[in-house]
């Protein structure tokens, strides 16, 4: 969870399709970050525990106390039907749109050359695209797993074997998270 840099409040998928690894992971990263920090405080109602441990990290602490005082003042039934953490329900919301806002770009030129160039997708979000494309496009998705699970395999070994690792090798671990879901 980021807590030092600046938030990045993305409007789009096309924004992040230049960057490095799976665009939705980066999206949805930047989004769940900016929702914990200004999310408004009357409506964070249950927390998982991944989040809560999010909310606890973020850098607006007085904020953070306030919604933290109410969950441990009313803890949310067990029973209650309803039972999701609030920002997973959004991100998972935010991540149906923005793989709706993908296909729906689909015959945009800088779409296909990111499908054909240097696309990356971790296997999560590989998976749901998948469903979504035409026919034609599913053995496209294929290859971008497999060859960034190949591209990552080969990162990490470097990793594992350079003998002071830079920090920037780092990032591998990251994405391979990442990659996993
Ligand atoms: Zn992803
Ligand atoms: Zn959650």
């Amino acid at each position: 969870m980021r807590t030092h840099k600046q938030l990045v409040v993305y409007q789009s998928i096309l924004e992040v399709l230049q960057e490095p690894g799976c665009p939705f992971c980066r999206f949805l990263k930047e989004y769940q970050a900016a929702r914990l920090q200004s999310h408004s405080k009357e409506n964070i109602h249950r927390l998982c525990n991944f989040h809560a441990w999010g909310l606890a990290a973020v850098q607006n602490a007085p904020a953070a106390a306030q919604v933290f005082i109410r969950l441990v003042d009313e803890p949310a039934e067990v029973s209650q039907s309803d039972s999701r953490c609030d920002i997973c329900r959004e991100v998972l919301a935010e991540e149906e749109l923005r793989l709706r806002e993908f296909v729906s770009c689909l015959a945009r030129n800088d779409v296909s050359e990111w499908l054909r160039g240097s696309a990356a997708l971790c296997i999560p979000h590989g998976l749901k695209l998948r469903r979504q494309v035409p026919p034609v496009l599913t053995a496209r998705i294929d290859t971008i797993i497999e060859s960034y699970r190949q591209q990552l395999a080969q990162d990490l070994e470097h990793l594992r074997d350079e003998k002071e690792p830079d920090k920037a090798g780092w990032g591998a671990l990251g994405r391979a998270a990442e990659f996993l879901g």
